[in-house]
C-alpha cells in the first residue's frame, strides 16, 4: 500500500518538475519574443552587474582630497544589469489614439 503511495509521489514530483522546466523555457522564448532584455549598455562593461564605478572625492587624514572609486546602482536598468530593448515601442502601445 505504502509503496503504491510512494509510486505516486514520484511521479507527481517528477511531472512537477518536468512541467516547471516546461515553463521555464516556454517563459524564456516569451520573454525573448515580447520582452527581450539586453545587457545594460550603462554597466555592462563594469566588473558589477548592474553597478557603476565612480569617483567620489574624499578628504583624506593628510588633508588631501582624493578621488575614491565607490560603486553604485546603475541608474539605467536599476542595478539589473540588463533592459528592456523595445521600451519605446512598449510605451507607444500604452498611448492609444484614434
Ligand atoms: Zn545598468
Amino acid at each position: 500500500m505504502a509503496g503504491k503511495w510512494e509510486h505516486l509521489n514520484e511521479f507527481i514530483k517528477e511531472h512537477e518538475a518536468r512541467e516547471e522546466a516546461e515553463f521555464t523555457a516556454a517563459w524564456d522564448k516569451y520573454k525573448q519574443r515580447f520582452n527581450p532584455f539586453i545587457a545594460c549598455p550603462e554597466c555592462k562593461g563594469s566588473d558589477r552587474v548592474g553597478q557603476i564605478e565612480h569617483e567620489r572625492w574624499v578628504l583624506t587624514s593628510n588633508g588631501v582630497h582624493e578621488p575614491v572609486g565607490v560603486w553604485k546602482d546603475c541608474d539605467n536598468c536599476n542595478g539589473l544589469g540588463e533592459i528592456q530593448a523595445d521600451e519605446n515601442m512598449e510605451t507607444k502601445h500604452g498611448t492609444n489614439t484614434y
